[in-house]
């Protein structure tokens, strides 16, 4: 099993450091780290798409956009087709036919844009969130995060309902059909209420947890005292579906990312410093 780090999108919301902690110019850096694993006997797995070629072709277009325009200011995303998940694959050698399954963290705009990119892939997901995101829309949040026009594409569909087989202490999806045991979901709802990581083990025995938006900023995690920047505070707090489920799993996640230091890796999708430590092969 090969795991590789790629960055399929981003965004540079007006603020620089007040959201990323580093930028000294007013806009800031924020990635969508995915992960593509090369496994032995299961094809390409994608955990996450960030944004798709058919967002950077035509992302407004009427009357369904696959971005809506207010997010699209806020976040100052940046569409570009290199950063796209099919072309950075392309570049690996790789077709899209490869790509046999895609887990997702929760279907976001900024996480489904590539998922019709890969039409033979079966698409992993939580029960709740794929109900949550297809189902009707109340609320201003709701009705521009999760995008009909993104998903409306995808033919097949794998859903899960909660399970309680431990991991570490959280409740875990194992038996992903068609996966290998090494890969297994972890619900942490409060984003959304199906979110979920997804955690991956190593061929040396590391696990690898991609905690989605669970978190969003280094500063959360791997130390006792939470820190986080004012621009990703709130954010999350507006995109948050419930602040006391998130917050209590991001507490569990940061106890965990300290005890568990030796054993396993938790990183997030939208920090930019995670994201390239992980790409260097640099522990966190
Ligand atoms: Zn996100």
């Amino acid at each position: 099993m090969r795991i590789h780090h790629l960055n399929c999108g981003t965004d540079c919301p007006l603020g620089g450091a007040l959201f990323d902690g580093r930028s000294v110019a007013p806009l800031g850096r924020i990635v969508c780290h995915c992960l593509l694993i090369e496994t032995d006997a299961h094809g390409l797995v994608l955990v996450d798409t960030g944004y798709g070629l058919h967002d950077v072709a035509q992302p407004h277009a009427r009357p369904d956009p696959r971005i809506t325009l207010p997010w699209r200011l806020m976040l100052n995303i940046r569409l570009r087709e290199r950063e796209t998940a099919i072309r950075q694959i392309e570049a690996l050698g790789h077709r899209a036919a490869d790509v046999r399954h895609i887990v997702v963290t929760h279907l976001d705009f900024d996480h489904a844009g590539g998922l019709d990119d890969f039409p033979n892939a079966r698409v992993h997901v939580m029960r709740r969130e794929y109900d949550d995101a297809t189902g009707p829309h109340t609320g201003v949040v709701a009705r521009n995060r999760w995008r009909r026009a993104q998903l409306d594409g995808v033919r097949h569909w794998q859903c899960y309902g909660a399970q309680g087989e431990g991991w570490f202490g959280f409740d875990a999806v194992r038996d992903l059909h068609g996966l290998p045991p090494e890969i297994l979901m972890v619900p942490l709802p409060g984003h959304t209420w199906g979110h979920a990581g997804v955690a991956i083990r190593r061929d040396d025995g590391h696990w690898l947890l991609h905690a989605g938006d669970a978190y969003f900023y280094r500063g959360e995690m791997r130390r006792a005292r939470r820190r986080c920047t004012p621009g990703l505070r709130a954010y999350q707090r507006l995109m948050e579906v419930d602040a006391t489920a998130r917050m209590t799993n991001q507490e569990r996640l940061r106890a965990l990312s300290i005890e568990r230091a030796g054993e396993l890796t938790v990183t997030c999708t939208h920090d930019p410093v995670e994201y390239e430590r992980c790409r260097a092969g640099h522990p966190l």
